[in-house]
């Protein structure tokens, strides 16, 4: 979203496959994310492919999509793209059928390997050619050490993904990456990942969906939307899990999103264009530009007659927000600065309005 051409039909309209990331954008926890249910079965009438995208390993596809049906999205096994389904197919690539593999993980990892045609194995004695790591909760010393020992003997590591913690409704928890750093303190040598922000999952997903003109959506600036970048899709950013709209103001160049939206429903509207004017950034009705010292920069937004400076607790609409994010990522790039923005903490909260969020309910 530095200078975006917009879409003055529907987003959606534009692309043939949604590539969605499940916690914050879909659901979180038990719940669904409100208006997701809705959207999507708005996408599903107009013909658009959805497949889900998740880092997590330990549920197998038929799993996550039992849990979307109960939540009132329909879902199908195939229409799901796990981590553990990426690390599977790179093993896949690289081995033949059959390639003795040890899993560090649980169930959703088992039946991805063995789909793929490896044989899974649990001891370092049964001589495995690859060690291949993802979440489960149950995952402790005595799997964490099988794998030592099998990688100590040759075997190649593999994660499913690098993420430090995950989400639970109480708070954050151990996530795979925490459990890889075990092993990596141990064996100082660095597995290959595939899962976000890896390019490799999204790849496997829009090929599984047939997807020719896929968009990626996603919550997390580290994972899905770097992911999407790397993966050579777009990425829309919607407000609704992990990263808000101060995180985008800062948002170093490889994680930018190329859409904003409130939530899923942003799918279903047109988007305006954000485009450079001299030293400002226009999104339909609002102008925003940087003032200030590198490092202590503030952006200034114009919308009608007022001018306001986005710092401590401000309102912004949607537009005014896509202006602010082109101008403080331009401003940043030219200082040569992951931000130019002050540290000063920002308070910003978005606004719904019809044009953001369309007809459905
Ligand atoms: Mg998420």
């Amino acid at each position: 979203m530095t200078e975006q051409p917009g879409s003055t039909e529907p987003l959606v309209d534009q692309h043939d496959t949604v590539l969605l990331d499940l916690d914050g954008v879909v659901y979180r926890g038990a719940h669904a994310v409100p208006h997701a249910p809705e959207a999507i079965a708005a996408l599903r009438q107009r013909g658009v492919g959805v497949m889900y995208v998740t880092n997590n390993a330990s549920r197998p596809p038929a799993t996550v999509s039992d849990h979307l049906t109960e939540l009132g999205i329909p879902t199908e096994p195939h229409e799901v793209t796990t981590a553990a389904q990426a690390a599977a197919g790179l093993v896949a690539d690289e081995h033949p059928a059959g390639t003795r593999v040890l899993v560090v993980g649980g169930v959703g990892l088992r039946e991805a390997l063995t789909e793929v045609g490896m044989t899974v194995v649990e001891s370092a004695d049964d001589d495995p050619a690859v060690v291949v790591q993802g979440f489960a909760p149950d995952v402790g010393w005595q799997q964490l050490s099988e794998a030592l020992l099998a990688i100590d003997r040759g075997a190649e590591h593999i994660a499913s993904n690098l993420d430090a913690t995950i989400p639970l409704e109480r708070g954050i928890a151990i996530g795979n990456g925490s459990l890889v750093a075990a092993l990596v303190n141990a064996t100082g040598r660095h597995p290959r990942s595939t899962g976000k922000p890896q390019p490799a999952i999204f790849h496997q997903a829009a090929q599984r969906a047939g997807a020719r003109r896929p968009l990626v959506v996603g919550d997390r600036l580290d994972t899905d939307l770097e992911g999407a970048r790397a993966a050579g899709y777009p990425g829309l950013h919607v407000l609704t899990g992990v990263d808000g709209p101060a995180e985008l103001l800062r948002c170093a160049p490889a994680r930018r999103p190329s859409l904003l939206a409130l939530d899923l429903r942003g799918l279903l509207v047109p988007h305006p264009p954000v485009r450079r004017d001299g030293d400002r950034w226009v999104c339909a009705d609002a102008v925003a530009w940087v003032e200030g010292a590198p490092g202590e920069a503030v952006v200034v937004l114009r919308t009608g007659d007022g001018e306001r400076r986005v710092q401590g607790e401000v309102v912004l609409d949607l537009d005014e927000l896509r202006a602010a994010c082109a101008a403080a990522w331009a401003a940043s790039d030219e200082a040569g600065l992951p931000t130019t923005l002050a540290d000063a903490g920002v308070d910003i909260s978005v606004r719904t309005r019809p044009e953001d969020v369309g007809a459905i309910a």
